[in-house]
């Protein structure tokens, strides 16, 4: 588990000071919210802040457009610090496109099937389990398949949204070795157990493959001819 809850709290201690709010204290908490949300409510002299976990992910600069954004409107003041606001726009901007399309993957994993002409997905996943109980534990997936829709570099994706494993059909092709199939599920079952994480300030799009996960995936038996595989044989002329 990774926190920034510190960092936002900061943001909205610097809005304050920027609003001269100096004399108010502040009760800051995330909140499980469906959608990108943010709430400031005044009791007393303090301010109350809730904000939806989805901020956890945005830099700096655009949680302190968040906080200002907020403590502008409940207090009627402007602090005129254009440079937040447009990191704030940007940050919505980016998440709402991310939002977009995980409901199109969402369609996508929809009409996925396990078994294809040369895997069968559904045995690999549980072959995988079974060969590395110790990487994997209780980690589980609600479902995994193969699917058309994916564009021709992605080999395969696990959909957070869902916990569902989504395979490049391409792939279901005797050109392609057993052990590359395993070190692909294997991967995408990695993403299932240490969860999503993005680049703070980069594209919401870009996975993160921390040290941990790193770690865990050199614990594959073939990872190096996997690898190999992938650069010298991938696609097939
Ligand atoms: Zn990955």
């Amino acid at each position: 588990m990774e926190s920034n809850e510190s960092d936002a709290e900061l943001a909205f201690y610097s809005a304050m000071s920027l609003l001269g709010l100096v004399d108010y204290s502040l009760d800051f908490a995330y909140k499980k919210y469906a959608s990108m949300r943010a709430r400031v409510e005044v009791h007393g002299k303090t301010i109350e802040a809730r904000v939806s976990e989805g901020f956890r992910a945005a830099p700096q600069d655009a949680v302190m457009g968040l906080a200002l954004n907020l403590l502008e409107r409940v207090f009627h003041k402007n602090a005129n610090a254009e440079y937040y606001a447009r990191a704030y726009k940007s940050f919505i901007k980016r998440q709402s496109t991310a939002e977009l399309d995980k409901s199109m993957r969402r369609k996508r994993t929809r009409t996925m099937n396990p078994a294809g002409k040369v895997y069968d997905l559904t045995e690999i996943l549980a072959n995988v389990k079974a060969n590395y109980p110790p990487v994997f534990g209780d980690t589980t997936v609600v479902g995994i398949g193969w699917s058309q829709r994916l564009g021709r570099r992605v080999l395969g994706i696990h959909d957070e949204a869902h916990n569902i494993i989504a395979i490049n059909s391409r792939l279901d092709d005797e050109r392609v070795p057993r052990f590359f199939m395993e070190y692909l599920v294997y991967h995408e079952l990695l993403h299932a157990k240490h969860g999503a994480k993005y680049e703070r300030g980069a594209s919401m799009q870009r996975r993160v493959h921390t040290k941990e996960f790193r770690d865990d995936e050199k614990r594959f038996a073939y990872l190096a001819e996997a690898e190999h595989w992938i650069k010298t044989r991938w696609p097939p002329r």
